[in-house]
């Protein structure tokens, strides 16, 4: 079987010169970037880490990130991507539970210090033995944290050819942590197999032919699933170009897409929320005339979401869906079959669906039920978890956590996470129902739903909104719009306005801390 690195290396064979990476003034061609990437092969090499090996890596989306993410995965080392928020203390639980072998960490910036907390949890795990800083300055040979080789320091002198090691299908390339949907992060093992085959499968979702040019808004983090494999691998499937973003910003996502004409955009629902509340102007119709392709995945797209982007740039988002133990793509809205607003399409190839209950029983017609997946895109399992697989993985179904409906075409509908269901006086209440209310009110920009405990229904719904600028509407008026519209037992009783709304780094609303 392939290694996950001829995405990068079929690209450095075909269009050696084509940029594979923009950063700010910086465009780096296919054939450097995989040069570099043999360089940190080479360097790991001479560092002991031999196939197998777990190498962690602590990055926003700059170029570093594919750097170590290919380098790693040609020494046939194991990935073990970080979020970039973590503190030393969780740091220090990945590389423990990881049992990582190297780290490479982004020095950071003031404002986001990654690099002194990485250093910090790095002394603590004896395991851990190669430390490799990655400055905020490209080239830099000196470490702003005392004591850290840098990366450029360390690839000096590393061969740039590297024969990537061979791997079986069934070697893992890369661990995403997760928290599923209990107890601490756990590490789904995702193999080349998994992530060669969705790559190439939500690469081919949308049209294209081999002489295309695509331009990706990469901006979805890359140490999460879905920025990795649908705008780094598969934009590398392609050849195409790949104009990194670290952090979400409205207007500079739309400035980028006019400058570099970006033909591919995929985001969390609050990206494309982002894109619609901007402080500047922006030639939207030029955007708009070279943007062929919208996906929305990680979190339900609101309707209203969907019809102001079709509304401002003329183009229908495709929603699709997946997990970290998915790597990520399941089921998608394929254009060139048939796509259903507010569905979240049918099942990709090679990968099944159905519905079970909390015995695992197929349940069959509509459902509602719970979400199960088999097909290439599943993951191994969770690293040193056998009790929790035997639990989530049977005859190859995953169970998912998410509950849904199917229609009589076998389109599926997402009803909500079941962690996040509230259940109000015996009442099964799904949160997204009342968030798809709550946003066709003309004033209210964003809502999340979540439950707060009762005396006497056990759980009350409550909805956090950000109202729409200037808006002056209250929380009467907006109880009264829901009670108009929902069943008794369903609408929001309480109404807190934010001028935010607390976010995980991938921009999925983070209902754990509203609650
Ligand atoms: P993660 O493991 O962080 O990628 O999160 C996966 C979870 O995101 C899934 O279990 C779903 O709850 C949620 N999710 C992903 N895509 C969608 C979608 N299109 N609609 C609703 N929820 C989604």
């Amino acid at each position: 079987m392939l290694n996950l690195s001829v995405l990068l290396e079929d690209g450095a064979r075909n269009r050696p010169e084509r940029d594979a990476i923009v950063f700010g003034d910086m465009r780096l061609n296919y054939a450097v970037v995989d040069m570099i990437a043999n360089q940190v092969a080479n360097l790991l090499v001479s560092r002991g880490v031999r196939p197998g090996d777990r190498v962690a890596v602590a990055c926003p989306n700059v170029p570093y990130f594919p750097f170590v993410y290919f380098g790693a995965l040609k020494a046939g080392a194991v990935v073990v991507p970080l979020n970039v928020l973590l503190t030393p203390r969780e740091i220090e639980y990945h590389l423990r539970d990881s049992g990582a072998k190297a780290l490479f960490a982004f020095t950071g910036t003031p404002e986001l210090p990654l690099g002194e907390r990485a250093w910090k949890a790095f002394h603590e795990v004896a395991e851990c033995e190669v430390y490799i800083d990655l400055p905020a300055t490209a080239g830099a040979t000196e470490s702003a944290i005392e004591g850290a080789e840098t990366f450029w320091a360390a690839l000096n002198g590393q061969p740039g050819e590297f024969e990537s090691v061979r791997t079986e299908a069934d070697d893992t390339a890369v661990i995403i942590y997760t928290s599923g949907t209990t107890g601490r992060p756990k590490g789904a093992q995702l193999t080349h197999n998994n992530l060669l085959l969705n790559a190439v499968v939500s690469s081919d979702l949308f049209d294209h032919s081999p002489d295309d040019h695509d331009v990706f808004l990469t901006v979805l983090p890359l140490f999460h699933i879905f920025g990795q494999t649908t705008m780094m691998n598969a934009a590398l499937y392609r050849n195409a170009t790949m104009v990194l973003m670290p952090r979400f910003d409205g207007d500079e996502a739309l400035s980028l897409m006019e400058q570099e004409g970006v033909t591919v955009f995929a985001g969390v629902p609050t990206m494309y929320w982002g894109l619609l509340n901007t402080r500047n102007e922006h030639d939207i119709p030029a955007i708009a005339a070279k943007l062929h392709t919208a996906v929305s995945g990680g979190a339900s797209l609101p309707s209203e979401v969907a019809r102001q982007v079709k509304e401002r740039f003329g183009i229908g988002i495709l929603e699709g869906y997946g997990l970290s133990e998915t790597s990520p793509v399941v089921s998608f809205n394929n254009p060139k079959r048939k796509a259903k607003p507010g569905s979240i399409g049918l099942p990709v190839w090679g990968v099944e669906m159905k519905l079970v209950d909390e015995n695992f029983t197929t349940v069959g017609g509509e459902g509602p039920g719970e979400i199960a997946v088999r097909g290439h895109c599943v993951m191994k399992g969770y690293h040193n978890r056998p009790e929790v697989n035997a639990q989530v993985i049977r005859d190859g179904w995953f169970r998912t956590g998410d509950i849904a409906r199917r229609d009589e075409e076998g389109f599926y509908f997402i009803i909500d996470r079941s962690k996040d269901m509230i259940i109000r006086g015996g009442y099964n209440v799904y949160p997204r129902e009342i968030e798809e209310v709550l946003m066709t009110h003309p004033q209210v920009s964003l809502a999340a739903v979540v439950g707060v405990p009762h005396d006497r229904h056990g759980e009350e719904v409550k909805a956090f909104v950000i109202r729409a600028p200037e808006a002056t509407v209250t929380e009467e008026e907006l109880i009264a719009w829901s009670r108009e519209r929902l069943a008794a037992y369903k609408y929001p009783r309480l109404v807190e306005f934010r001028d935010e709304l607390p976010m995980t780094a991938t921009g999925k609303i983070l209902k754990r801390e509203l609650r």
